[in-house]
Formats: structure tokens, sequence, C-alpha cells
């Protein structure tokens, strides 16, 4: 220890000095988060990462003069008897309000210029926040956050370690495949104009190490998308991922459920079931529409196409031809719900593509009121309302066009309804999610793409459909959903040669362009493949949940914003020249008009 210190090393944290040192002599360090002069004393509040703790400069003694240039944010160390307070000093709001420090050392380990804002504000605004990142983490409620993301990735090893997997890292340098996101881009100056890419998760590694005879291993693997960002979403971020050897999904699900319990118990103290409910994909979309529904509250969607099928209103009866169906939810106990908050809802069917909502108010009064009342007598009326087991009191919203949008616009209704309704919602309900579409229709590029990533394995029942009808080609995939988020999704792999073959043809690959972007990985398929599947879950979102956060940037130390950008190191900054060149990259000179 360096001359600084000189004897006085800390012996305690401020958050832990209590009643039971009484009487002992104790030293603490830590930030400065208030200084107090009241004339016969200065008080000086300490914070370090346990919390706070006061310390009492006597008028008379040596370190006095000091102690009043002390400001906000100096880092002091302070040794002291711990006394009791008064009775009527004691401040009940502080966990330490009962004891202080009577200091008899104090040394100025750094000053401190006056902080952009104070640690104890919490309104400050998030670019703000982030610039000086370093006295954001420094509040109590940041501290807690990155406790319990320590504590959650302890247990989480733990727990692995015990069922005997292997922590392996996979390089952060790789090749640049196709599909999926777009990748982050790095040049390589030994290969001038060529350039690795950062993975977007260990995918293809971690199915050569099960090929390698590793048949569990885990790693909390940052990965990197390049896309645009939202509130649960960032550039890199960090992945459980997962892959196993001779299991297949039952072995998932079990090896999941125990972790996720496992953390949570150990971390939150919280218990989870044993088992989580399993919806296969088409029953989410059917029921809930979407696939990734919060399933603390209902409001399920109901087909009413039957009861509607001879109508003369155009909507219904044009969506009902074109194979579509008409289809609604009971926002129970929101018939009064005003105007402008029915159009809300009716934009965010909009910004899924429908055209509208159709809507059934039962008031309190028992009357019953519509928007298509023109069209259906009250008769008409109530027997659509039965199918939603309405009551007075609830609202109706009603959807007619293809399923496709008219599942995903009720999935998104739904869930604006109930945030209006403000429901309170609690606890943690996980499901699985199973069994997703092989393969998704880009109508903009005429082609097929697979739903994951092109080693899911079809169901095997399914294969004779890739041929004949393969948007319903179902897979061996699984999403762990959580609170209406996906914290993950996984799947049995193909581990024949002649199958992946087949699903690279399919996805538009000729022999040469699969050769070229997994070239290694089909090699790799000729000598020996175990039966193997894994999962990916996002640590982040697991973190932020389970703090109650509202947004990934608080559970990551240094987060991007909105435009991928850091505010406290500027990144993504200007690259000198002469790097450049090295790396053989020319700088285009921007149009300003651009
Ligand atoms: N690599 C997949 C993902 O990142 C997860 C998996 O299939 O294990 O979503």
């Amino acid at each position: 220890m360096g001359e600084s210190m000189k004897g006085m090393t800390r012996t305690h944290y401020c958050g832990h000095v209590d009643e039971s040192l009484i009487g002992q002599t104790v030293t603490v360090m830590g930030w400065v988060n208030k200084q107090r002069d009241v004339s016969s004393l200065i008080f000086l509040v300490l914070r370090d990462r346990t919390g706070i703790v006061q310390a009492a400069v006597d008028k008379n003694s040596a370190f006095y003069p000091a102690s009043k240039n002390i400001r906000m944010e100096f880092v002091v160390a302070v040794t002291g008897k711990v006394i009791a307070r008064t009775p009527e000093n004691v401040n009940p709001n502080m966990p330490t309000g009962a004891i202080e420090i009577e200091v008899t050392e104090l040394r100025i380990l750094s000053e401190a210029e006056v902080p952009p804002f104070q640690v104890a504000d919490e309104g400050v605004a998030i670019d703000t926040r982030l610039k000086y990142r370093y006295i954001d983490l420094r509040r109590p409620e940041m501290q807690r956050i990155f406790e319990i993301r320590h504590n959650a990735a302890q247990s989480i090893r733990r727990y692995l370690t015990e069922g005997g997997f292997l922590e392996i890292e996979t390089p952060v340098l790789i090749n640049s495949s196709p599909e999926g996101a777009r990748d982050y881009l790095v040049p390589s100056r030994m290969h001038p104009g060529q350039f690795y890419a950062l993975p977007q998760s260990p995918q293809q590694m971690k199915q050569i190490l099960m090929v390698s005879g590793f048949d569990k291993y885990f790693q909390l693997a940052r990965c990197f998308r390049d896309e645009d960002l939202r509130a649960d979403r960032q550039p890199e971020f960090t992945q459980i991922d997962i892959e196993m050897s001779f299991a297949d999904e039952e072995n998932v699900y079990a090896m999941a459920e125990e972790m996720m319990g496992r953390v949570f118990k150990d971390v939150l103290d919280v218990e989870l079931p044993a088992k989580f409910p399993r919806l296969t994909w088409h029953e989410a979309m059917e029921r809930f529409g979407s696939d990734k529904p919060d399933t603390r509250f209902g409001m399920e969607l109901v087909n009413i196409s039957e009861v509607v099928k001879s109508t003369d209103f155009q909507v219904f009866a044009g969506a009902l031809q074109n194979g579509g169906s008409v289809r609604g939810i009971n926002a129970e106990g929101c018939a009064a719900m005003p105007r402008k908050q029915i159009d809300a809802l009716v934009e965010v069917a909009k910004h899924h593509q429908a055209k509208g909502l159709a809507w059934i108010t039962l008031p309190e009064d028992g009357s019953i009121k519509s928007t298509i009342s023109k069209f259906f007598d009250d008769d008409k009326l109530r027997e659509i309302a039965a199918e939603f087991n309405a009551k007075p009191g609830d609202l109706i919203l009603l959807c007619a066009d293809t399923n496709k949008i008219v599942l995903d616009a009720l999935g998104a209704v739904r869930t604006a309804a109930a945030k209006w309704k403000n429901l309170p919602l609690e606890g943690f309900n996980f499901l699985w999610v199973t069994k997703f579409p092989l393969l998704e229709w880009s109508p903009e590029d005429e082609r097929f793409y697979a739903s994951t990533h092109p080693f899911t394995s079809p169901l095997e029942e399914d294969v004779a459909l890739l041929d004949s009808d393969p948007a319903a080609v179902r897979s061996r995939s699984y999403d762990l959903v959580l609170n209406g988020y996906e914290l993950g999704s996984g799947s049995v792999r193909i581990h024949r040669q002649e199958l992946q073959n087949k699903m690279f043809e399919f996805l538009g690959f000729t022999k040469e362009t699969a050769a070229e972007s997994f070239g290694y990985f089909i090699d790799a398929l000729k000598y020996g493949v175990p039966p193997h599947c894994g999962i990916g879950l996002g640590l982040d979102r697991i973190i932020m949940i389970m703090t109650g956060a509202d947004s990934l940037r608080e559970v990551i130390a240094f987060p991007k914003v909105k435009d991928a950008s850091c505010p406290m190191t500027h990144a993504p900054n200007d690259a000198p020249a002469d790097q450049l060149s090295e790396l053989g990259i020319m700088k285009i000179a921007q149009n300003d008009d651009e």
C-alpha cells in the first residue's frame, strides 16, 4: 500500500457500521455525500457501495479546518470511535442513523469539482447520466442493480458448473456470415480489404464444440448486432449461451427451468414453479396474438368468424372471403375508455397493417352500443358479446383482415389496452413457446429465410412438407418468454449433413456460396456429429426484469444510446488517416447536402 494510506486501512464499509460497533474504532473510506457545518461540529456523511454513515469533526479537532473545505464527492478516509447518537438525533430514515463516528483522524484522498449533478438527484436526463456514468453509477439504485447482476451471473455459473457444463470462450473476431441481423465488421490490417465480423452469437462455434466432443458447453458470451435500438435492445449484449449433446428439447427445458429457479431463489429469494407452461407458437398466436405473450393477464383473442359469417358488413365479409378472419378481444372493464384512448388503440392496430377496429361497448346500465350497429342488431351484438363472456362495463374490440394482420394487430392492442388499464401486473410468468415455423417468407425478396438460423431442425413429421408447403413446416425450436419479453431462443439442431445441405439449398445457397459462408461448418458435419441442441438467453433482459428496471441501459454499466453511440467515450469516433490507410480504407468525403 502506498504512502497515501499511511496505516489508515479501511476496516469497515460505511453501510456496515452499526450499533454492534459502539465503542470501537473504525476506519471508513468513501465519497462525501453531504457536508454540514453546524459551527460547533462539521458533519460528513460518507458513502460507499454499501450505504452511508455520518462522521462528526469537533471544532477543537486538528482536522476541523480541513473539514471546512470538504465538498460533495471529495474522497476521504475517516478514523474514529463509533458512538450512539442521542435519542433526539437518531435518524430513522438512515440505516446507520443510530450511530455516528467521532473523527480522530481524517485524510482527504482526493478532491472533487462540483459534479454536473448530485448523486441523489433522480431526475437527471439520460444523456447526462450516461455522459457522466461514473457519477450516475454511484447512485444506490445503480449499485443495487450491478450487485444483482453479479449475483445472478455467479448463480448461473455455479448451477451450470455443478451440472457438468464447461465454460469455453469463443472468438470475438470471426467470419461474417449471411442471414440474421447486420454484422459489425472489423477491418483486417494483415488482409487489406478483408473484414472480421463480431459474432451475433457464438452459434456455429458452440455447435462445433459439440462436434469437438465437449458435450455440455456454456459461456456468458458477448454478442453484437448492428440493429436499430429500442428500450429492450442494445448493439452489444450478453447471452447465457448453452449447448448440449445427446440431448433434446426436454433436457433443455428441464435445465433452463432449474437454472432460472436457482437464480431467482439465490438472488431474489423468489420461488419459481418447477415447470414452466408451454404453448406452441400456433397456440400463442391464436390466443394472444403474440409469440411472446404476457400471460399475467387474460383478454385472450376470440375468433368470431363463424358467428358473423353471413353478414353483409363488407369489412367482415371481405376478410372472410379472402381466407382471413374476424377476431377480437374483450378489454374487460374498459367500457368507459375515452374516445381519444380508443383512437390510440386504433392507431396501434393500424401500425400493424390493420385497416381499423370496430368496437362494442357494454355500458354499466345494461345497454349495448357499437360502431357496427348499422349492420348488426342488438341481439346479434349480444350474441357476439357472449362469445367474449362480456358483462356490463366491458369493451370489445374487433378486427377483420388476413389472419396474420388480425393476430398481430390484436396482440398489440391487447398489450396496449392492459397498459391503459394499468393492471397491477405482478410476479414472474415464465412460458415456453415452441414449434415456431421453420421458415419465414419475405415478400420483398420473394424467398424464404430461416426464422431463427439455418441450423434449426425441422420437426421430423414435417420434413416431407419442405418441398410441398414450406411455410407450414414447424421447427424443433423454443423461446423462453417472461412477462411479455423474449428471454431467448434455442432449438434442436440439424446434425445430419444431408438435411443441413438441403436447408442451405432451400435458403437459396448454391454449393459454392454455402461453402463460402459456412464451409468449415459443413466440413465439420462430415466427421461425426452428436445430436445436439441448445439455447441462448439474454442475461441483460433477465436482469432488467429481475431488478424492475425499465430499460436495458439501466443494467449495462456503459451502454449505448439510441444512435448506437456512447455518450461517455464518444464512440464511434473518427480514425486518423494513417490508421485508415494502414487498414486499406479510404475515406469518402461526406456530401454536406445529404
Ligand atoms: N444463437 C441463438 C440466438 O442467438 C440461440 C440458440 O439457438 O442457441 O438467438
